[in-house]
């Protein structure tokens, strides 16, 4: 049974003291500039003001009003405020989690635009409706006024608006629908191995960066980084000296992986039929006369197809002359 003070609303620094008791001693919030530090302290402040009110009987914080429309919380905000700010702690590996995060619901989300806006993760749609033997498991957490876990099996994923929600049946036999963030980090993780596994994770390698000369994925170049979060900030220049290929073992320009891999197929289907038939040991002999050309071309774009990236990039690299 918590007791109020009786004069808490009356005096300010009666207020005060009873809304420090509710602080931690230390928080750590995702963000740490400006803008985001302001709205962490506003929403603890709301917080505790809505505890106090909750405990005093008073229902929600804001309703609690005097003759002239102010509320008692108007005068200790700003002191209030101050003293969160002032306890608060900057965790740079915390913060990496959280931009690992967002990172992993922007993808997850992407993937289930895709999808129309939903994805069944108990029922394969593709199968007849069977069953998946590997429903994803998850971890989430309820925030309330203590935050705790629950584990739950993932039955969908959706969007309503642009947010992503999910679908779960939890450990107490009911289905719960909650926005994707309350999943734990590693569960997201999991999750987009789970939609690739799955085909439904379209990989767009637009946006992936290979090195111009030989297409290698081992690259590297010069950026403006956090110190303190390693977060990247931006590229120095767009300039070929800030760039390295550990396979050339030189400065080269990068392209994105699907020009790289256009450029490839372009040479392929190019090249000469002795060369394609020395190399897929495919022979133009084995297809019909009257097609002959025709069927034999195409074997040997569907046996170039169904090669990874890097074996591709051996047969390219050993029989490229230009
Ligand atoms: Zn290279």
């Amino acid at each position: 049974m918590i007791t109020i003070p009786e004069n808490l609303w009356t005096r300010r620094e009666v207020l005060y003291k009873e809304m420090v008791k509710y602080m931690s001693h230390c928080y750590f919030p995702a963000y740490s500039d400006d803008t985001s530090l302001h709205e962490f302290a506003m929403s603890e402040f709301r917080r505790i003001r809505d505890t106090i009110c909750r405990n005093g009987g008073i229902g929600e914080g804001l309703k609690l009003l005097t003759d002239n429309g102010t509320s008692p919380f108007d005068a200790v905000q700003e002191d209030i405020l101050r003293e969160i700010l002032r306890r608060v702690r900057k965790d740079f590996l915390f913060q990496q989690i959280c931009d690992i995060q967002k990172d992993l619901l922007a993808s997850v989300a992407r993937t289930v635009k895709n999808h129309s806006g939903y994805i069944d993760t108990l029922y394969d749609e593709d199968n007849g409706d069977a069953e998946f033997d590997d429903t994803p498991a998850v971890v989430f957490h309820r925030s309330g006024s203590e935050t705790y876990y629950e584990t739950a099996i993932l039955l969908n994923l959706h969007m309503t608006d642009t947010k992503l929600y999910c679908t779960l049946h939890g450990d107490s036999d009911e289905n719960i629908v909650l926005p994707a963030d309350a999943l734990l980090v590693e569960c997201l993780t999991a999750l987009s191995h789970w939609l690739e596994e799955h085909g439904f994770t379209v990989s767009d390698d637009t946006d992936i960066a290979v090195c111009d000369v030989c297409g290698s994925l081992d690259i590297q170049t010069q950026a403006w980084v956090d110190p303190n979060t390693h977060v990247y900030i931006g590229e120095t220049e767009d300039d070929r000296d800030d760039n390295w290929c550990e396979e050339c073992e030189e400065h080269n320009y990068f392209c994105s992986l699907a020009e790289f891999k256009e450029r490839m197929r372009d040479w392929w289907r190019s090249a000469d039929s002795l060369l394609m038939e020395k190399i897929s040991g495919l022979r133009p002999g084995d297809f019909s006369s009257e097609a002959g050309v025709h069927d034999f071309a195409a074997a040997c774009e569907r046996w170039w197809e169904s090669l990874d990236y890097n074996t591709q990039r051996t047969i390219w690299k050993n029989n490229n002359k230009e």
